[in-house]
């Protein structure tokens, strides 16, 4: 094979151009589960290297059809698993370009556009979560990355603040640093206090009430308990119920101890909860979050931004900075100060440009159209609560503040984990809709979460129907 050539592009990339639009046409119509396990599909491919290479066409062609049959409708308007946000049309488009563009988004000098559209993308999202203007961003690949960025900058602070430099020396032989969790916290923020060093373990737990929100009493009594350098994970929107912990009342307990001169770190996990903020009728559910030091959120979940795109935001500059920054005799130093390098902000060196397509969202929506996106899909999900909710044997879980519903489902023969189960099952088999099963407080039940900006009234309609359909069943 010689090297590649110009006219080797232009066939493969229409066959994608068509397959995607095909993909993304059939969403409404098609069944949302995989057609196929990944078992069938590994059956299909599952074989040597191959030892002469193919058309790139061939290549695309033959990939597509296999992939086709194990692909879910994430996309699509019925689907309501995990919490999973679709892709809007500029977004998608601008992500094609992305990958044929292939930049390196490093440095402004390597590439001045990728730079400049990620930095202006960053501050739009601080923006309209009516974050500190002053704060600084970092694009990760989720919101895993972005809670890792927050609390590193967190571990930077508290450290500096009893003068030991942990980028220099580490954790080894360092002051102790108290992190607190809540309860319900995402197992992403465990995880991040392990890949910190500061181990999963170690973290003290504030217990959380029936819809997941920290206490706030049992937070200040750790606060006051313990001297030291405390670092607080709140969290905004939880993975299950949607639960919004009392920022405002924490914030005011992590300042009051810093004014009595003891460093404290309010981090906020708002995977996808943050983005009630951009709404005028949701923001009080999660007011005062503008009062922490740190957040972490989601582009590919509320914003519908493909994957992948993750958010940190921290109001230290400088912590942030110095928990990131990359020294190196062949990187270019950033030579105009108005442009910032993204190696300096994110846990990576290369990167993609994700800057575009998180532009290309926010653009294609504004203000006006985030806001009607979290209060359209918040509506649904009160509907989905209220028309479940009235149905013989059905009980919902949890209070829905935000776009979560939790519903479980009793057959009246004295096994509701087992029937909820049945019936997740049965609505995924079935095809109309997709959601996903959980376990909160011991009980089981079906998740529904409402992510996605096609989804309409008719949609809503009939997954209520189908998932009525699988409860009737016994
Ligand atoms: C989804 C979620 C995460 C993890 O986000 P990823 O984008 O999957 O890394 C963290 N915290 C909360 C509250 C979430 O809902």
């Amino acid at each position: 094979m010689g090297p590649m050539h110009r006219r080797d592009f232009r066939a493969p990339l229409e066959l994608a151009a068509q397959t995607a639009l095909s993909f993304l046409e059939d969403l409404p119509t098609r069944p949302v589960r995989a057609a196929q396990p990944a078992r069938s599909i590994l059956d299909a491919i599952d074989r040597p290297v191959p030892a002469v290479g193919s058309a790139p066409a061939d290549v695309v062609r033959a990939l597509a059809e296999v992939a086709a049959r194990g692909l879910t409708a994430m996309p699509s308007g019925r689907f309501f698993g995990w919490v999973i946000g679709g892709g809007l049309p500029s977004a998608i488009a601008a992500d094609w370009l992305v990958s044929a563009w292939d930049q390196n988004t490093g440095s402004h000098e390597g590439t001045p556009a990728a730079a400049v559209f990620e930095q202006v993308a960053l501050r739009w999202v601080i923006e309209l979560l009516g974050l500190p203007a002053s704060s600084s961003g970092a694009l990760t690949t989720g919101a895993q990355m972005a809670n890792t960025v927050g609390l590193a900058a967190a571990r930077n602070a508290a450290l500096a603040s009893v003068d030991w430099d942990v980028e220099d020396r580490g954790l080894i032989g360092a002051p102790a640093v108290r992190i607190i969790v809540g309860e319900e916290r995402h197992d992403t923020v465990m995880r991040s206090l392990r890949l910190l060093g500061f181990g999963s373990g170690a973290a003290i737990v504030v217990p959380a009430d029936g819809n997941g929100r920290m206490r706030a009493e049992a937070l200040e009594r750790e606060l006051s308990t313990h001297r030291g350098p405390i670092v607080v994970c709140a969290q905004v929107g939880n993975v299950n119920t949607g639960g919004v912990d009392p920022v405002r009342t924490i914030a005011r307990a992590v300042d009051a101890r810093r004014r009595a001169g003891d460093f404290t770190w309010l981090h906020v996990d708002g995977a996808f909860g943050l983005w009630a903020r951009a709404s005028r009728t949701l923001s009080a559910v999660v007011e005062g979050v503008e009062l922490a030091d740190s957040w972490a959120t989601d582009g590919h979940k509320w914003p519908n931004v493909p994957y992948d795109c993750g958010v940190a935001i921290v109001a230290d500059r400088d912590a942030h900075r110095r928990s990131m920054a990359i020294h190196a005799s062949y990187l270019p130093a950033s030579s105009d100060p108005a442009v910032r390098n993204p190696f300096d902000w994110t846990p990576e060196l290369s990167r993609r440009a994700r800057g575009f397509a998180l532009y290309a969202a926010l653009a294609e929506m504004g203000r006006e159209g985030v806001e009607a996106l979290v209060d359209r899909t918040c509506a649904h999900a009160r509907r989905f609560r209220d028309e479940l909710g009235a149905m013989p044997g059905v009980t919902i879980l949890n209070e829905v503040e935000l776009n979560q519903v939790l519903v479980r489902f009793d057959a009246g023969d004295g096994g509701a984990d087992a029937h909820t189960q049945r019936v997740v099952r049965e609505v995924q088999r079935e095809g109309t809709c997709y959601a996903t099963g959980t376990t909160w407080r011991g009980l089981a039940a079906m998740r529904i979460s409402v992510c996605n900006a096609s989804t309409d009234e008719d949609d809503v309609a009939r997954s209520i129907d189908a998932i009525a359909r699988a409860h009737a069943l016994r």
